[in-house]
């Protein structure tokens, strides 16, 4: 496996450690110590995935995030220090694909590496066109699972890796309620570890992109106390 990680975390100790733990994994990592030159790094060596943290001198993570996400789909996890910075890490603008609190342990964090490389190098796979492309259509929505593309109204919209792999999920089972812990496991492709925040937010971000009126919405319906489903319109 020759992935590269790119870590940028201004505190060395944390750093070296990330570098350490990710090359015993058998990844290439790279580091950085401040925003500008993680933006840089990121922009300029291409890295398979970035370490995010918050709070960095020069630009903080925030900033780097939304500036990679103008050229970038690269799966970028966030490490955050505090758990009031979770729903602005997450927030619909920053494009995040997920998040991780501190302290963390290196066995989780390896987990979620491992489960977003998969699914990153699973579309790169899947990018040559297929024949037998397998489309969804609900309204004025079509999904294309082979080539990783939402359009609405014929227009492809912008949308991440995380939201598609959401969106593909509960429209290749229409109808069907799925419960945030169900959506976690086999979307996020880690076990269920707390915090399903994740799952609302992604669905938010979804509903933002996809829906006419994203507080009326008409393909991502909300089961009250139960979870959310596709509805085929
Ligand atoms: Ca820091």
């Amino acid at each position: 496996m020759d992935a590269t990680i790119l870590i940028v975390e201004d505190e060395k100790n944390i750093n070296d450690v990330l570098g350490f733990t990710f090359s015993k994994a058998g990844y290439k990592t790279i580091s950085a110590y401040d925003g500008p030159s993680g933006l840089d790094m990121c922009l300029n060596e291409k890295p398979d995935l970035v370490l995010l943290d918050v709070n960095l001198p020069g630009m903080d993570g925030m900033d780097v995030c939304k500036q990679i996400r103008k050229t970038s789909n690269v799966p970028i996890i966030m490490l955050t220090a505090r758990e009031d910075e979770v729903d602005k890490v997450l927030g619909l603008e920053l494009g995040a694909d997920d998040y991780i609190t501190k302290p963390y342990s290196a066995r989780e964090l390896t987990a979620r590496v491992k489960a977003l490389l998969r699914r990153a190098t699973s579309e790169n796979t899947n990018s040559q066109p297929k024949e037998n492309s397998s489309i969804i259509t609900s309204g004025d929505v079509t999904i294309n699972v082979d080539r990783y593309e939402v359009k609405k109204n014929g227009k492809t919209l912008d949308i991440t890796l995380r939201e598609f792999e959401l969106l593909k999920f509960l429209a290749e089972a229409p109808d069907q309620i799925f419960s945030r812990e169900v959506l976690l496991e086999n979307v996020w492709g880690y076990e269920y570890l707390g915090d399903v925040r994740t799952v609302d937010v992604t669905i938010r971000r979804l509903r933002e992109k996809i829906e006419d009126d994203p507080s009326m919405p008409r393909y991502i319906i909300t089961k009250r106390s139960i979870g959310y489903y596709f509805n085929k319109i």
